[in-house]
């Protein structure tokens, strides 16, 4: 292991091609691609993943380059020429803006009604807070719309690339804590963005303590959804404020409660530097616990061996997998897209290969608006096939380890595409969703 210094560089749109890597490897087309496509979906990379993570002789299938550098395919040829011909048009900046938005608003930035899930406290909204599974509130601090680098899949896309009115994000911690308050069936906040991990730790800092001293008695975990590990391991090794952060993370552990560190590692490359087994270490000593994630996607990770070999990495290190996700429906879904049949056969195949200590790991999970809905597998009643599914988290509590029914499908890549089995209307869940959402328009009028 190594633990060799290194300052953090960025490169974005501005600086991309002075990067030595990208000059030796890539065609001025291929070049000019990423210009194109990082005009509409985030771009921003760093030298630690340029440096350590790529393999540069492996382009342009390395996993890790599809996952930060953008991709010609990743917007339909016609969205890919509207905005090639803008840029050779010389537009200025806000006419470009202009170009980029109206792309972006075809990409459905909003997906599975995010929006619908912030909550009223006293009437007033609290964006920033998004509660939509009974025991756990997300929080988006103001201060972690941004990471390390962007993955090219990101469903939170529209917050980096500043398409107003569509950010959620909160300034004080005193809200949560007056919420949490008022919602004892809360046991879990988790601290989302982007990546909360990218502000100072003195910043942190001002949002934990609040938590920590209102002493709520229903706060059983705080989890933090990071890619750090991944993008910046030297967060937790020589940043300035290394040291400070971690008096956050054993503070948090001293006063009895659980901190998670949710983790995303889309591939195992992203595990095997000398600086994130390091980190990893300094994590797991503060007493926090490491759970991984990741969406199944393809041209990164679409493939059973990988999923295997990334999980018993994973164990190794002392990290526990949590989830397959669905890429969502949203950006270059397209591009990455893996239907529902696929993915359940990669992630089946792969759990095949592990010990139970890995088989912790649920999906693939698709969030949707109702909830997270695993695909099960196909089965066969009579002579109709079809596939099974079942609620991991819903709005409805009730809803959560029922097993139902599909049609068939084998392109379905998302649960709105997929139809009740003969004799059926209606999923069982719909009905009660209509029922909410004339509940929530109906709020939303008086
Ligand atoms: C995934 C998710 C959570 C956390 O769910 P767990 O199954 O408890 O990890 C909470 N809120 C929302 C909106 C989510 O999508
Ligand atoms: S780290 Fe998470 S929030 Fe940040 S770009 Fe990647 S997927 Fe999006």
């Amino acid at each position: 292991m190594t633990d060799k210094q290194m300052k953090y560089k960025v490169y974005t749109l501005k600086n991309y091609a002075t990067i030595p890597q990208v000059q030796a490897a890539l065609s001025p087309a291929e070049i000019d691609a990423i210009r194109v496509v990082g005009n509409v979906l985030p771009f921003k990379v760093n030298n630690y993943v340029v440096e350590e993570l790529i393999d540069w002789r492996n382009l342009p299938n390395d996993p890790i380059y599809q996952l930060t550098f953008p991709q010609k395919e990743m917007l339909s040829p016609a969205h890919f020429q509207e905005m090639e011909q803008a840029l050779k048009n010389d537009y200025s900046k806000s006419e470009l803006k202009l170009v980029a938005n109206k792309i972006r608003y075809e990409l459905n930035p909003h997906p599975a009604g995010q929006k619908d899930n912030m909550p009223f406290l006293d009437d007033n909204k609290l964006s920033g807070i998004q509660h939509k599974y009974k025991e756990t509130v997300l929080f988006f601090p103001s201060n972690s719309q941004t990471c390390h680098a962007y993955c090219t899949f990101c469903f939170r896309w529209p917050q980096f690339v500043g398409i107003d009115n569509l950010k959620f994000a909160a300034k004080e911690t005193n809200v949560l804590v007056e919420y949490l308050q008022a919602h004892p069936e809360v046991t879990d906040v988790l601290f989302t963005g982007g990546d909360p991990l990218v502000m100072s730790a003195k910043k942190l800092q001002e949002y934990i303590d609040p938590l920590l001293e209102a002493d709520l008695p229903n706060l059983q975990s705080i989890r933090i959804g990071t890619k750090a590990l991944s993008y910046w391991p030297y967060r937790f090794i020589n940043d300035k404020d290394t040291e400070d952060l971690f008096r956050v993370f054993e503070k948090i552990v001293d006063s009895g409660i659980n901190l998670a560190f949710m983790a995303h590692f889309n591939h195992s490359n992203e595990l095997k530097t000398g600086a994130v087994k390091i980190a990893i270490k300094k994590i797991l000593n503060t007493g926090a616990v490491i759970r991984t994630q990741s969406p199944i996607m393809n041209h990164i990770n679409n493939n059973a061996d990988e999923w295997a070999k990334m999980w018993k990495l994973q164990v190794r290190l002392g990290c526990i997998p949590y989830y397959m996700f669905v890429a969502r429906d949203t950006g270059a879904q397209g591009y990455f897209a893996v239907t529902l049949e696929n993915a359940w056969k990669v992630y089946r195949k792969a759990y095949n290969q592990v010990s139970g200590l890995a088989r912790t790991v649920r999906g693939p999970s698709m969030s949707a608006n109702p909830g997270k809905v695993q695909m099960l597998g196909i089965s066969e009643i009579g002579n109709e096939k079809l596939m099974v599914l079942r609620f991991i988290q819903a709005r409805d509590p009730e809803w959560v380890g029922k097993p139902f029914f599909a049609k068939y499908n084998s392109d379905a890549i998302w649960l709105t595409e997929l139809e009740p089995i003969e004799g059926k209307e209606q999923f069982f869940y719909e009905q009660k969703m209509e029922v909410e959402e004339e509940i929530a328009i109906e709020a939303l009028l008086n």
